[in-house]
């Protein structure tokens, strides 16, 4: 047991010398690790990055991918099989956000639903004005669509969020012009699970609508959101709103954008007539049917996963709280997704501590973003206001419902191993001033 403990310390060591080149570490540490890893538990507590595909979803699909494989566009009865399994999904979906089923378009994915909503949006609407309000916290997806957009000289306004990670309605009514065309703001944030006030947001931008702002819009990015916060689009507020099969227990490859009735957009995939000529490609037939099937069980199952995940949550933070100082909760801990929590480790690298526990079987995330060989810390983060050391000491646990109790245990002795060793071993450490 010494000998694996010294043998773990050395390759993480090592692992630290070679620098920061993520796919360098990557190769090492599969070197290093591969004999150890045999028999060691694994804990997977990333579920905000992709849940494991629920073996009912997987049963619902399989026939699509067999005996039942056509194209949802033919005439005969294998297109009809196809094209019944899509329409039911699609109709699955929409309940799960109390919309109508002609509302939704389906995607690829939660990324290409954004894309289509803000591209869409915007140059369907780029004659009537070109400023955009967002948040400072959204997914990269939005952020990088909206960039694009104020490339072309679009004017946008980036509303803080203080630092609880929510953005305030009246900063949204500030913001507001006669040029302005789209609001995009998340239903829940994919790193510290802020719940945003999107149904006030709404209401405000039904007002300015019907006081002669007809060509504004709202979009509402809720893949973290969906199966873990009850959605309805109506009394949201909302135009658009995108959602992530991935993220709910369905495998990747199906997402969806709710269009309300009456809003005008530019489609950004043109041939077929597939979607009601709004995204053309021939349907993703069992990924779709996975998707509905896991928004079915999403819908029935949400309060009880919600239960249980908040369970887990709430005993590994107070854990944590208890046996680890120099810590700091990020974001609202009331007005947040009830999977997850984001904590920053002070004296500590994300990046290290979640090599650390990879190497313990602990799956986690940190919110960096690589970027041409450095590590960014995390927007988020320092959008809470929180200096650089602890937006780069911040990790993401988001738990699941297959998680136990003894996940929870385990993760905590792990973690506790984690950063006594990583505090010293950092030069930023009291502990290691006090040794040197
Ligand atoms: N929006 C949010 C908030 C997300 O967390 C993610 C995925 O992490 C996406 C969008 C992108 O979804 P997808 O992975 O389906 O493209």
């Amino acid at each position: 047991m010494r000998w694996i403990s010294a043998q773990l310390s050395a390759a993480f060591r090592v692992l630290t010398l070679v620098g920061r080149f993520s796919t360098g570490k990557a190769r090492l540490k599969s070197v290093l690790l591969t004999p150890l890893t045999k028999a060691m538990r694994r804990v997977y507590l990333d579920h905000s990055a992709t849940t494991p595909p629920d073996p009912r979803v997987i049963e619902a699909m399989l026939p699509y991918l067999t005996e039942k494989f056509g194209n949802a566009s033919s005439v005969h009865l294998w297109g009809q099989e196809a094209r019944a399994a899509v329409d039911r999904a699609r109709r699955q979906i929409a309940r799960l956000i109390s919309a109508r089923a002609n509302e939704i378009v389906l995607t690829s994915g939660g990324t290409e639903a954004n894309s289509l909503a803000i591209r869409g949006v915007c140059e369907a609407a780029a004659s009537h004005g070109q400023h955009i309000i967002t948040s400072t916290i959204e997914h990269p997806s939005v952020r990088g669509a909206i960039d694009s957009f104020e490339k072309q000289g679009w004017e946008v306004t980036r509303l803080p969020v203080y630092g609880d990670g929510i953005v305030r309605t009246e900063d949204v009514r500030a913001a507001l012009r006669e040029d302005t065309v789209l609001v995009s703001v998340m239903l829940a944030n994919n790193e510290i699970g802020t719940i945003q006030p999107i149904a006030e947001i709404g209401a405000l931008i039904r007002a300015a609508r019907a006081a002669d702002h007809r060509h504004l819009s709202f979009h509402s990015d809720a893949v973290q959101a969906a199966g873990r916060v009850a959605i309805n689009v109506e009394a949201l507020g909302v135009d658009l709103l995108s959602l992530s099969g991935h993220k709910i227990y369905a495998p990747k490859g199906a997402g969806a954008l709710y269009v309300r009735r009456g809003v005008r957009l530019v489609p950004q995939q043109i041939g077929g007539h597939q979607e009601r000529e709004r995204r053309a490609g021939t349907e993703s037939v069992a990924n779709i049917v996975a998707f509905g099937a896991a928004a079915e069980l999403a819908q029935k199952e949400k309060d009880a996963r919600n239960e249980h995940t908040r369970g887990l949550r709430d005993r590994f933070e107070s854990e944590v709280a208890a046996r680890i100082d120099e810590i700091t909760f990020n974001g609202n801990r009331e007005l947040r997704l009830p999977h997850l929590s984001n904590i920053s480790f002070r004296f500590i690298e994300g990046e290290g501590l979640l090599i650390h526990l990879d190497m313990q079987g602990v799956a986690v995330s940190t919110g960096s973003a690589c970027s041409s060989g450095t590590l960014e810390p995390s927007p988020v983060i320092r959008a809470l206001g929180r200096d650089e050391e602890l937006a780069r000491g911040a990790i993401r646990f988001s738990f699941g419902k297959d998680n136990t109790e003894e996940d929870v245990d385990y993760v905590v002795e792990a973690l506790v191993h984690a950063v006594t060793s990583l505090r010293h071993l950092s030069p930023l450490s009291r502990q290691t001033a006090a040794v040197t």
